[in-house]
């Protein structure tokens, strides 16, 4: 029987940061003492304030369906945001919220992209990048990085990339998955080529802006390139600042038409995302924000914890970073030794030898590389590190 499912999906993957934490996840309700470090999830709590403000919500009845955009006073939240941190004023009408910022951008790409659109993607990129721009019938045109550039692409390399085709740039800074984060001088020079290039738009995913720890202040595109208003959308979410993925809100900030677009999308499928969860993420953005320097602080000192042990293994190379919680990890050599195809084999064979669960370089663009997040609790991160040790000793 010919596939009963629809064409175009066959030109995509299941996420695969997703596949396999759900694989570690049933390995480990069997019982085997699975470490798994494949889920890019923080594993703190949401504060007190968030949850109470969720009970709060539903005591008060906040029951039935909000504004598709999201409910006007969590728009405020947002917008006193994006006024605090970037110094950027938005006005109601161009923001909006969805569930996750992964819808977010599966919104745009079906809202800005027409077939044959080409969409700039760096690499390593977010796994679901590729297959978002794909499941809008556009082109992901993918930018190769190494790590003697810190994996981050040039202006030399985005303006010799850029055709009469090009749509859309996505860049994500603080990445996921190489941790990596633009300099103020980095984004001025891109900047500077995409002024040239009024047809391009750009979307600035800026997920893991609070779990920063650079030396110059953060910054994205805009902050450094603000000519460049009417072309950037901001994403940006509530799941990893303040510890809460599953309550699934994140949001948008752009030019009222894209906006507009993407609501009209947003209206013909989930509508608006889950009230309750809008309310305790208006209590998050309005609340007090020292929770979120505690959590980096671990995720700092964890991140100088596993360079330093993952450098210390013959055949594994890895760069300090500045943010998120993952390191994207050279492995070329030690696949090589261990006589394996690819890094999918590789994440295979620590799966199986050491119980480890990692996601191959692969899925984010990056061949001979593992990602591994330590938005884990140390102990299983020193128990990571003396399986690798032993394994490969
Ligand atoms: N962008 C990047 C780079 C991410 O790592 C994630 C996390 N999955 C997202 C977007 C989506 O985050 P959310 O949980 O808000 O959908
Ligand atoms: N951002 C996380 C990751 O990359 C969550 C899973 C996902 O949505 O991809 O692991």
């Amino acid at each position: 029987m010919s596939s009963i499912t629809a064409n175009r999906l066959n030109c995509i993957q299941p996420s695969a940061t997703l596949a396999i934490s759900a694989k570690a996840s049933e390995l480990r309700a069997k019982g085997v003492d699975v470490i798994s470090l494949a889920s890019g999830e923080p594993d703190f709590s949401p504060p007190a304030y968030v949850i109470q403000a969720a009970i709060d919500a539903i005591k008060q009845g906040f029951h039935y369906y909000t504004p598709v955009d999201g409910l006007p006073s969590l728009k405020k939240a947002i917008q006193a945001q994006f006024k605090r941190d970037h110094g950027l004023s938005y006005e109601a009408s161009q923001i909006i919220v969805s569930c996750g910022a992964k819808h977010s951008l599966y919104n745009l790409c079906q809202a800005l992209l027409n077939p044959g659109d080409e969409v700039i993607i760096p690499a390593p990129y977010w796994v679901s990048y590729p297959d978002m721009v794909k499941l809008a019938e556009a082109t992901p045109v993918i930018i190769d990085t190494s790590i003697a550039q810190d994996y981050k692409i040039t202006a030399e390399q985005l303006e010799s990339t850029i055709t009469s085709k090009t749509k859309l740039l996505i860049l994500n800074s603080p990445s996921n998955p190489t941790g990596m984060v633009y300099s103020q001088q980095e984004l001025r020079e891109l900047g500077a080529v995409l002024k040239k290039y009024p047809q391009v738009f750009i979307v600035s995913d800026d997920i893991y802006e609070y779990i920063y720890w650079g030396n110059e202040p953060y910054n994205n595109l805009l902050m450094q390139c603000p000519e460049l208003y009417d072309r950037t959308i901001l994403v940006n979410g509530i799941s990893k600042a303040y510890a809460m993925t599953g309550w699934r809100i994140g949001y948008a900030a752009g030019h009222p038409d894209i906006i507009k677009a993407m609501k009209k999308v947003q209206s013909q499928s989930t509508s608006n995302p889950t009230a309750i969860s809008q309310k305790a993420a208006e209590a998050a953005l309005n609340g007090p924000q020292d929770c979120i320097a505690e959590m980096v602080a671990a995720y700092q000192a964890r991140q100088q914890f596993m360079l330093e042990g993952l450098n210390a293994i013959a055949g594994m190379e890895c760069s300090p970073t500045q943010g998120a919680f993952y390191l994207f990890v050279k492995v070329e050599a030690l696949i090589k030794r261990l006589g394996l195809n690819d890094d999918i084999a590789f994440a295979d064979y620590l799966l199986d030898k050491a119980q480890i669960a990692v996601v191959p370089g692969t899925a984010f663009g990056g061949p001979g590389h593992m990602r591994l997040s330590y938005a884990t609790s140390d102990e299983l991160l020193k128990e990571a590190l003396r399986r690798l040790r032993e394994l490969f000793a």
